[in-house]
């Protein structure tokens, strides 16, 4: 069997074990005409949009605040913001863990959909997207980059062109258990830029998206690899912020 019929076969298997566009990809409940982008009502009236979010950071705070989080009054970050659709939590955790870890990779779409929606009302113009690399290992266990697989679908839909600008070169441990100061030591000298992009990065504005935002250690320091390569600036996008409410 050929890599493209290998392919065909995979998504047929993989439609008749998750259908697509037949039930809600948060709840599994059957959809109907109320339903929307494979989300029934339900679940779309509870899920945890950010609505008043960190100047800086994205990160959600309360409705009556406006100003930076106290993560980025600490901080100094070299991207220019951040911003995320979803706070980390209920419904969100489960369908991003499906994401990453089930192999279910149909959900790129209506979860690049929930980011693509965002990306429509910030004011950017950025004239390149990229997305967190995984190492070479962790990418053939997993199968895809779910980050990649999001970001390529908010590139088409925008007409952005996507380029892996970087590349993972140590296989470094999870950031999941350590602390602000571990996380910064954990990503330092695992990336390096991929030069084959030298080029097309100068003076250029570029967008990171990235499926889970925590403390912005792994954003920051991509962003201080692109812009040393001649990028102009940075912003971050993610599916969902992972500090819960901050306090101003
Ligand atoms: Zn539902
Ligand atoms: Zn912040």
């Amino acid at each position: 069997m050929n890599a493209n019929k290998l392919k065909k076969f995979k998504d047929y298997i993989l439609d008749l074990l998750y259908p697509r566009h037949i039930k809600c990809i948060f709840c599994g409940n059957e959809l109907n005409e109320n339903s929307y982008n494979d989300t029934c009502e339900e679940c779309m009236n509870s899920l945890p949009f950010i609505t008043h979010s960190c100047l800086r950071c994205g990160a959600p705070v309360g409705d009556d605040n406006s100003g930076v989080c106290l993560n980025c009054k600490s901080s100094n970050f070299d991207f220019k913001l951040a911003r995320c659709v979803f706070s980390y939590k209920d419904k969100i955790i489960s369908v991003i863990h499906k994401f990453k870890y089930n192999r279910m990779k149909f959900l790129s779409e209506p979860l690049g959909k929930f980011l693509c929606e965002y990306f429509a009302t910030w004011n950017i113009n950025p004239d390149i997207i990229t997305s967190v690399p995984l190492h070479l290992s962790k990418l053939k266990r997993r199968g895809y980059n779910q980050s990649e697989c999001i970001a390529r679908f908010l590139s088409e839909k925008y007409n952005i062109p996507y380029y892996d600008l970087c590349v993972k070169i140590v296989d470094n441990i999870s950031q999941t258990e350590l602390d602000l100061k571990q996380r910064k030591e954990n990503v330092k000298n695992v990336f390096k830029f991929n030069n084959e992009y030298k080029k097309e990065v100068k003076d250029k504005t570029v967008l990171i998206i990235d499926d889970v935002y925590t403390t912005g250690s792994t954003c920051n320091e991509l962003s201080k690899i692109i812009l040393s390569a001649g990028a102009k600036e940075i912003y971050v996008l993610t599916l969902a912020h992972g500090l819960g409410n901050q306090k101003i």
